[in-house]
């Protein structure tokens, strides 16, 4: 069966066409700058290991006009891998917030749609835009039913002396202001891929998951479910990042209005010039350790920094979990950077940590342990695959309504 994973930005349409009998990609891309005199479109095909690589540059003035060309591709007899846009049985879409209305990856009919609209103003970045990645998918590959996947729903049970925050109550009932966690459909592949690997059933299972990638987060998962997450109700708090700030105190809010902020203007501070960036200069990690080689002191900092942050959210998560079986590295940064590694971890050989460096030095995009075989608590390296995920989601949750 053939699934279309479709991620929107608000400028930005990012796909994967999968054979979800193998579970292996037949194609993936991306198009940017949407509505700009000049879009990037790059795109992949994939023959066995082998990857055929296409760019070109046009202009879609719209996320129709992307989608449309995207289907033109997936359909090219050259790059593209099916004959005809019949051949997608179902579309996928990652959906940044479900909140509390959606908590299950659902097939979108209208109802759901408002819902994906009365969420706006907790993401008023994301789900604006993946409501338009709906609506082309609906006009154009009306055969093939929408599902929307979010990636709050793995967070959906965490219990509530974990997801509220210590404000007055109407903030909750009157706002919705709470704990929601992101990069769900990431913890929850890698979390069951870990106990996979372990050969272990979830439900014995205690985990630490740190998706570390530009954005950074931490989840303890207990039997396969999250019981609590660094984000919050936005992607800002938890361990430092690329570009933001991660956990600050909140009072630096009003502090830096009464300095004559705006409030807009904070929060572009806070997730675009702080993190790595707001330290050095640089927000990409693997120019922060080119920075480093040469003796840059502030790169040294942002990089102790954020291997500090992560070991100091690894602590926490621990104690809430009581008893940690594994801790597991995913995404960018997680799944390459041996050192941040090997730093986050440093100190925990007393809680029955014990990395084996040689194993951590290793490069590899397979799943692999890299703690010694007598570590108490092993430390694994999952590869994630948030498409497949969200794929996977997108057929359950269309087995379930019986489609
Ligand atoms: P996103 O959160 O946008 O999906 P990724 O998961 O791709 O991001 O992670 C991007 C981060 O991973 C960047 O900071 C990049 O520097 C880092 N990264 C990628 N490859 C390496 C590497 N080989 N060594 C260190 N960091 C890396």
């Amino acid at each position: 069966m053939i699934v279309l994973v479709v991620n929107c930005g608000s400028s930005s349409f990012k796909y994967q066409l999968l054979d979800m009998d193998t579970g292996k990609p037949l194609c993936s891309g991306l198009v940017e700058r949407i509505g700009e005199s000049s879009s990037p479109f790059s795109h992949k095909k994939y023959a066995g290991s082998e990857s055929l690589s296409f760019k070109k540059e046009d202009s879609y003035a719209d996320h129709s006009a992307a989608f449309q060309a995207v289907l033109a591709m997936l359909t090219h007899p050259e790059h593209g891998s099916i004959s005809r846009v019949e051949d997608i049985k179902a579309i996928g879409h990652r959906v940044v917030h479900g909140g509390e209305l959606l908590t299950r990856a659902c097939v979108v009919g209208e109802e759901e749609k408002e819902k994906i609209r009365l969420l706006v103003p907790m993401a008023p970045l994301h789900n604006p835009a993946c409501l338009q990645g709906i609506e082309v998918a609906q006009t154009f590959c009306s055969h093939a039913p929408s599902v929307a996947v979010f990636d709050t729903e793995f967070h959906s049970t965490m219990p509530p002396r974990a997801f509220r925050y210590g404000l007055p109550q109407k903030f909750y009932t009157d706002f919705g202001i709470r704990r929601y966690g992101f990069h769900g459909t990431s913890h929850k592949y890698v979390s069951r891929k870990a106990a996979e690997f372990l050969r272990l059933p979830p439900e014995n299972l205690n985990l630490i998951t740190c998706h570390l990638g530009n954005g950074c987060s931490l989840t303890a998962v207990q039997g396969g479910k999250s019981i609590d997450t660094t984000m919050g109700l936005t992607p800002l708090p938890g361990p430092l990042m690329g570009t933001r700030c991660g956990d600050i105190d909140p009072a630096i809010i009003p502090f830096l209005a009464a300095k004559g902020y705006a409030p807009a203007e904070i929060d572009r501070i806070l997730n675009k010039e702080s993190g790595l960036k707001g330290i050095c200069g640089l927000n990409d990690l693997r120019d922060v350790h080119a920075a480093r080689e040469k003796g840059d002191a502030r790169a040294e900092l942002a990089f102790e920094m954020l291997c500090y942050s992560i070991r100091r959210q690894i602590g926490a998560l621990w104690a809430c979990l009581g008893r940690t079986d594994a801790l597991v590295f995913t995404a960018g940064i997680g799944e390459n950077d041996s050192e941040l590694r090997q730093k986050c971890l440093q100190g925990l050989e007393r809680w029955g940590v014990s990395l084996d460096q040689a194993k951590n030095s290793v490069r590899s995009p397979e799943a692999r342990r890299i703690s010694k075989d007598d570590s108490k608590v092993q430390v694994l390296i999952i590869p994630t695959n948030e498409e497949l995920e969200i794929a996977r989601s997108a057929l359950l949750a269309l087995e379930k309504d019986g489609i």
